[in-house]
């Protein structure tokens, strides 16, 4: 978990361009943007991935899932948005601290 780049990001040890944050969650813009907006919502707590979810967690993530369409709406995203969760290095993730990515608006690449 020390090794983990989002905990050393929530711990402020390294720098990210923060738009949201409460006693649970931080929300700050992914480093290489895959459309005009987009986001990364993280926990704070160190989870791997949606595998590691226990029932513990169901408050949290009720949070999280809530906090989306509040944030598109500050993003100006209106016309809609997407959410992705990888998981797994079958899922593409490269990241092992939970997140979800909130994307939209100009460039929003296709999804097949
Ligand atoms: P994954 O493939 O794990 O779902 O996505 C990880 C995401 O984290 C990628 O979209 C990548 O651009 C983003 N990312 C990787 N390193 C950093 C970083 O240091 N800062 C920020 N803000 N995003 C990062
Ligand atoms: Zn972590």
């Amino acid at each position: 978990m020390s090794d983990c780049l989002f905990c050393k990001i929530v711990a402020g040890e390294i720098p990210a361009d923060k738009v949201y944050e409460d006693k649970q969650v931080l929300v700050f813009r992914d480093i290489n943007p895959k459309a005009e907006v987009h986001l990364l919502v993280i926990p704070k707590v160190h989870i791997d991935s949606l595998d590691e979810l226990t029932e513990g967690d169901d408050e949290l993530i009720a949070h999280m899932m809530r906090l989306l369409p509040k944030l598109a709406s500050e993003q100006g995203l209106t016309e809609g948005y997407r959410t992705i969760i990888n998981t797994g290095k079958g899922g593409g993730q490269l990241i092992f601290h939970l997140h979800i990515h909130l994307l939209g608006g100009k460039g929003l690449p296709g999804f097949q």
